[in-house]
C-alpha cells in the first residue's frame, strides 16, 4: 500500500514544535506577551519549520485515474489531524507531484467512527463522515469521481474523493479542495482569482455507481 514509510517521529515533532511556536507567538495570557520584535523572529521561525513540515510529508498514493490507469500521489498527513495539512487555513505552502493530465480536483471526508478529535485545536474542516460526490461537478464533461480509502494512525479512515475528466475543464468551474474553505485559479487572461463552490453534497451514491461516473479503488491492489 501507499505506506509512507519511516517519518512519525519526525513529523510529530515538527509539530510538536508548531504548536509551541504558536503558542508563544499567539499567548493565551496576554501578560505573556512577547515584544513585537521577538515575536516577528518566532513567526519567521514558524514559517520555517512549517516549510520543513510540507516537504517531509509523505507523497502517498490517494488515487486511481479511471481514464489511464495512473497513480495519484498527493502530499498527504496520515499521522494526525493535528497536522497543518488538515487546517482550513491553507497555510502550507505545498509542491505536489506530477500527475496524470486527467486529474481535477481532490475533495474527500473522514470516518472517525464516533471518534471525538480532541488533538484538533485549530479550525479543520476534514468533510463529511461519509463518501459523498458533488452532483455537479460530475455534470462537467466526463467527469468521474473515485473514492479510496486510508486508515489514519488515529483510527480514522480517510476517504479521498479524486475527480478526473479526459475533457480540459475551466478551472473555475471546480470546487475548493478537501479541508480548504476556498480555491484558487489561473484565470484566461493570466492573472489568479480565487472563489467558494457552495454545491450540494450527495451521499445518495448507488445512482452514480450504476452510471459509472463514480467508481471506489482499493490502493493496495
Ligand atoms: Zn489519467
Ligand atoms: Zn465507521
Amino acid at each position: 500500500m501507499s505506506e509512507p514509510g519511516a517519518g512519525r517521529e519526525e513529523r510529530d515533532r515538527i509539530v510538536a514544535e508548531l504548536k509551541e511556536l504558536d503558542r508563544k507567538i499567539y499567548p493565551e495570557d496576554s501578560s505573556e506577551k512577547l515584544p513585537e520584535r521577538k515575536r516577528d523572529l518566532l513567526k519567521d521561525r514558524f514559517y520555517e519549520v512549517l516549510g520543513e513540515y510540507s516537504d517531509r510529508l509523505p507523497r502517498m498514493v490517494l488515487s486511481k485515474c479511471p481514464h489511464c490507469g495512473a497513480p495519484l500521489k498527493r502530499a498527504f498527513d496520515p499521522y494526525g489531524l493535528d497536522g497543518p495539512w488538515w487546517h482550513a487555513s491553507g497555510i502550507c505552502k505545498i509542491e505536489e507531484p506530477a500527475h496524470c493530465g486527467h486529474f481535477q480536483v481532490l475533495l474527500g471526508a473522514v470516518a472517525l467512527h464516533g471518534r471525538e478529535p480532541l488533538e484538533v485545536k485549530e479550525n479543520v474542516q476534514p468533510g463529511p463522515d461519509v463518501p459523498f460526490v458533488v452532483p455537479k461537478l460530475l455534470e462537467l464533461p466526463k467527469m468521474v469521481a473515485v473514492v479510496s480509502w486510508i486508515s489514519l494512525a488515529s483510527g480514522d479512515t480517510a476517504l479521498p474523493i479524486a475527480y478526473f475528466s479526459t475533457e480540459e475543464i475551466a478551472p473555475v468551474m471546480l470546487h475548493q479542495p478537501w479541508c480548504r474553505k476556498d480555491y484558487w485559479f489561473k484565470t484566461e487572461e493570466g492573472g489568479s482569482s480565487w472563489s467558494v463552490a457552495n454545491d450540494l453534497f450527495d451521499f445518495e451514491l448507488k445512482p452514480y455507481l450504476v452510471t459509472g461516473q463514480l467508481k471506489w479503488v482499493d490502493l493496495e491492489e
